[in-house]
């Protein structure tokens, strides 16, 4: 067994014969074991098949936030510690069941 020492991190390198799939240049070489009938890309390919990230950081993180407090569920009078929205003066409150059943029936689509 030859490993190399890349800078203290070992990497485990597969070492065989394939094409790249998006410039058809020769890789001899993968940090992974690719499965048969995968197309495998070298690693410029690699990275430019890479979706992008998009920029401005915290993109597609989706922060749900929760307020705590102490309110009475209006329907069953279940008492209520956390809801997600804040709830103004006099809008009434319910808790997750009863806001289910008042909610219309409806099918999600996302
Ligand atoms: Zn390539
Ligand atoms: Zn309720």
């Amino acid at each position: 067994m030859d490993f190399q020492n890349d800078g203290g991190f070992q990497r485990q390198m597969f070492k065989g014969s394939w094409k790249c799939n998006g410039c058809g240049g020769e890789i001899t070489e993968l940090p992974f074991e690719p499965a048969g009938g995968k197309p495998v890309y070298c690693r410029d390919c690699y990275k430019s098949n890479k979706p992008r990230r998009t920029g401005g950081g915290g993109g597609g993180n989706f922060q749900r936030r929760t307020f705590q407090g102490n309110w009475k569920c209006s329907d069953c009078g279940t008492e209520i510690t956390e809801l997600p929205f804040e709830p103004s003066g006099d809008t009434p409150i319910y808790c997750l069941d009863c806001y289910r059943k008042n909610k219309p029936p409806r099918r999600d689509f996302r």
